[in-house]
């Protein structure tokens, strides 16, 4: 792969069949069970992606142990494919390439790596009543079998390869769908995939809306999806005959609450950096604000200069800020906007040529708006002011989908409040969108069910295995069970 990436082939029916049935027999031929085997690829993995990650100066040694050397060979192939990859795709700043995508894959994998012997382990099971001790019950974590990996586009890296991360660890075989909507970062996905993993265990399928639903006629150990919820329930309904069980991460109608207590200035830094990370496409971002309307005058100043700060030459004409994925997204969100009925108090331009959103604070008069009856997924901060928090609470409550995030701003007496008053997939108090890499992430009710990162990205792909083995010398005992049973109640 020199600098140019290219173009995205979607695969061919046969390939795809080609490839379950590759990947499904490679299971049933227990390739993937041994550990040191996938620990192999998960090393082989963490150096391909930092050559695709950085410039050949900062590449550093070989991992002997992983036979990485090979790939070493062909740096040059693969230099610095992710940053240009989300560069074409999302015009993506290196800086959020190399700590979201790049950056982030390869701390997963030292951490996976890490600690992939502990968690292999057989479990003692302790809570176990005294009679049945004897028979030295354990747990396995045995692998689910060939597993299907939906990504989506935004954190395309991340997103994709995260989920594969823990499927590989727990010992699976993946078949991965990249998104068609980011194609670079579908290709060097791929390229990645292809140059560090055993093509037997773990292929990657290319295609759209008809290669997904050829994939999803098949029948999968798991599925693991990520992005909206109107696909998210197409992929459970196609899963529902095979019984497949289902993971699925999906996006949420986010709100931030902030009481009279928050302090106005890290509201609205925080606030606009939720916003403007990837230009809002990103799930974990609010989606709406609600504030005491005592505070509201001081934060819109602050929103005012913060976004001078962040962008001295404004947001379009800054290197660090990303544009919209496509024209179809970039029209959603145009149209949102536009049936808006709120006041812009900051940004408000637009540009189809270069899908460029500017990050815009509007105030709007509800729930209601245009711009919060739906996840925007972009570049939108509607305000809405609010009488106190009790009134927060209720409107946040009164939207019909549980959100992915939620966002409580303020005293510790008030976030506590927030948060034991509502539900939420996860909680960021005083801050936006963070949420810590190795904590279980996954959403609640219209937010998806099942959660992965850190250890549930290994728990979420094995399933959990009782094991007892009852000696023989138990057998006078365990002689009570067996029929004719008159007079045994009795006896107890
Ligand atoms: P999407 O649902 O349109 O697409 C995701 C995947 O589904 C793609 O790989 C696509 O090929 C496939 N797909 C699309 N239509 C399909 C169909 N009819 N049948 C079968 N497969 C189909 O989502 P998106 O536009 O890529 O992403 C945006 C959404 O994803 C937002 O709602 C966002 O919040 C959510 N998201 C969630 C997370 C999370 O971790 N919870 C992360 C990122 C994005």
């Amino acid at each position: 792969m020199d600098d140019h990436i290219p173009d995205l082939k979607f695969s061919s029916l046969e390939a795809i069949s080609t490839c379950i049935s590759t990947t499904r027999k490679s299971f049933l031929e227990h390739r993937t069970r041994d550990v040191e085997f996938r620990l192999v690829q998960l090393r082989k993995l963490y150096w391909v992606c930092v050559l695709c990650s950085f410039q050949n100066e900062r590449n550093t040694i070989p991992c002997k142990k992983a036979n990485c050397c090979v790939i070493f060979c062909s740096i040059k192939d693969h230099e610095e494919a992710i940053v240009r990859a989300c560069a074409l795709d999302l015009n993506k700043p290196r800086f959020e390439t190399e700590i979201a995508e790049s950056g982030w894959l390869l701390n997963d994998i030292v951490f996976t790596t890490r600690n992939l012997h502990k968690w292999v382990k057989d479990e003692k099971a302790d809570d176990i009543d005294l009679p049945f001790k004897v028979m030295r019950p354990k747990i396995r974590k045995d692998p689910l079998g060939c597993v299907l990996v939906i990504g989506t586009f935004n954190f395309p890296f991340q997103l994709t390869l995260g989920p594969v991360i823990g499927a590989i660890a727990a010992g699976n075989t993946v078949v991965i769908k990249p998104s068609e909507n980011a194609p670079n970062s579908a290709v060097v996905i791929q390229k990645i995939c292809e140059a560090a993993l055993d093509p037997l265990c773990y292929s990657v399928v290319q295609g759209g809306v008809s290669e997904t639903q050829a994939l999803l006629a098949e029948r999968w150990d798991k599925i693991f999806f990520t992005g909206g919820a109107n696909v998210g329930r197409i992929i459970a309904k196609a899963a529902a005959p095979y019984l497949t069980p289902v993971v699925l991460e999906l996006g949420g109608i986010n709100p931030a609450i902030i009481s009279k207590t928050a302090d106005p200035r890290l509201v609205a830094r925080r606030m606009l950096w939720g916003k403007t990370v990837n230009a809002g496409q990103l799930c974990t971002s609010q989606n709406y604000l609600l504030i005491d309307k005592c505070l509201v005058p001081r934060v819109i100043e602050e929103f005012k200069k913060a976004y001078a700060e962040f962008y001295p030459q404004g947001a379009k004409n800054s290197p660090d800020y990303s544009r919209i994925i496509n024209k179809n997204h970039f029209q959603r969100l145009k149209s949102m906007l536009d049936k808006s009925k709120g006041e812009v108090l900051i940004g408000g331009t637009v540009n189809e040529d270069d899908l460029f959103i500017e990050p815009t604070v509007i105030q709007v008069d509800s729930v209601e708006d245009s711009l919060c009856t739906q996840e925007s997924f972009g570049p939108f901060i509607p305000i809405i002011p609010v009488e106190d928090l009790d009134e927060a609470i209720n409107i946040a409550n009164s939207v019909q989908s549980t959100p992915l995030g939620l966002y409580p701003f303020g005293s510790k007496a008030d976030v506590a409040k927030i948060i034991s008053s509502t539900r939420s997939g996860g909680v960021s108090c005083n801050d936006a969108a963070l949420h810590i890499p190795t904590l279980p992430f996954g959403g609640v009710g219209e937010s998806g069910y099942g959660a992965y990162r850190g250890r549930s990205s290994f728990d979420v792909f094995v399933h959990r295995r009782p094991i007892t083995s009852s000696p023989n010398w138990l057998e006078s005992i365990l002689a009570f069970r067996y029929p004719p049973y008159a007079g045994k109640l009795n006896r107890l």
